[in-house]
């Protein structure tokens, strides 16, 4: 009886203790800092932790710098720059050519625009960003199925980057194309060779905007032009004042001589606004004009390309290795 008693006893106690006891290890490792996980079980973690969550930068925003995760930075910038409606491979594919060029940014050092600060939200100068208390606003009704996009989109490719020779690659996209993407000596001064022209399935079916038409009267034309150069003549006949247009391999405007002076389609591209340099001009009796595919500078990943091709059933690995050519998709490490 007595054994009995002491038996149902020792049976209660340890129904009542043994989840504490079990519970309390797993307290002390949380309480303990030299029982954290990495130092547990990683003897360098700054190498071997590829997360998001586990780096951080430096943000120029609102004039002041902040200090944030790469994860949530992604999931900003994913936000500004890619619509949300895109398909899910896309926006894997555009946030894996972030992070890239994020990492690339912070092994060139901070830019003289910002010298507080890894990047900046002027997408002029580093990318767009878009915090979720903005997105709230712009989004409205959509904004909890937009961002459980983008959340999906970083945390399915945590810690993903393009690499080609060891280093991580510049990333750089653009909007749309016309048909072949450009190379990076045709945009800026180096051939990179990652950054080759590459067929871009986009077209005016899937992509708003994908012509769009700039005219100009014959006294606009000569303004905003003599503006930045100064010494083109202009003769009677607004028809005479373009002359030749020389065109790059992958078709868009090299240069054009206009008054008699030689400037490259890039030029033209800021002066008149235009939305890329895949452009027609034509020369009437009045006015003057330009006939323009595609949007932005054409070299790297097209977004709308990428969507094309995530319909057509390629991942976010194939489209990146698509317009990156020759790159390595690998999990970050500290340099
Ligand atoms: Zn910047």
């Amino acid at each position: 009886m007595l054994r009995q008693t002491l038996g149902a006893a020792v049976l209660l106690w340890v129904l009542l203790f043994l989840p504490a006891l079990l519970f309390v290890p797993r307290q002390t490792e949380e309480e303990h800092p030299l029982l954290s996980a990495e130092q547990t079980f990683g003897s360098a973690p700054s190498v071997e932790v590829a997360s998001d969550a586990a780096h951080t930068l430096r943000l120029w925003r609102d004039g002041a710098a902040e200090e944030l995760s790469v994860e949530e930075y992604l999931q900003g910038v994913l936000r500004g720059e890619m619509p949300a409606a895109f398909h899910m491979e896309a926006l894997k594919a555009q946030t894996v050519a972030e992070r890239t060029y994020l990492y690339y940014q912070m092994a060139a050092g901070a830019k003289p625009s910002h010298p507080q600060a890894d990047v900046c939200t002027d997408p002029a100068c580093c990318t767009a960003y878009l915090t979720e208390v903005a997105a709230r606003e712009k989004w409205g009704a959509a904004f909890e199925e937009c961002n459980e996009k983008i959340l999906e989109a970083v945390s399915a490719t945590d810690g993903q980057v393009m690499y080609y020779g060891g280093e991580p690659i510049m990333a750089v996209f653009h909007s749309s194309s016309a048909g072949m993407t450009a190379t990076s000596g045709e945009v800026w001064t180096a051939d990179l060779p990652y950054l080759v022209s590459v067929e871009s399935p986009e077209s005016a079916d899937t992509v708003p905007n994908y012509y769009s038409v700039n005219t100009f009267t014959a006294a606009e034309f000569r303004e905003k032009f003599s503006a930045d150069y100064p010494t083109a003549k202009w003769g009677d006949k607004t028809k005479d004042w373009v002359g030749d247009v020389v065109r790059t391999d992958t078709g868009r405007v090299e240069s054009v001589t206009i008054g008699g002076v030689e400037v490259s389609g890039q030029d033209l591209r800021r002066i008149f606004s235009l939305r890329s340099t895949s452009f027609t001009i034509e020369a009437g009796e009045e006015d003057i004009t330009f006939r323009v595919t595609g949007y932005g500078h054409g070299v790297g990943m097209s977004q709308y390309g990428a969507n094309a091709l995530a319909q057509e059933g390629k991942t976010w690995r194939e489209i990146l290795q698509w317009y990156y050519t020759g790159i390595t998709i690998e999990d970050y490490t500290t340099p």
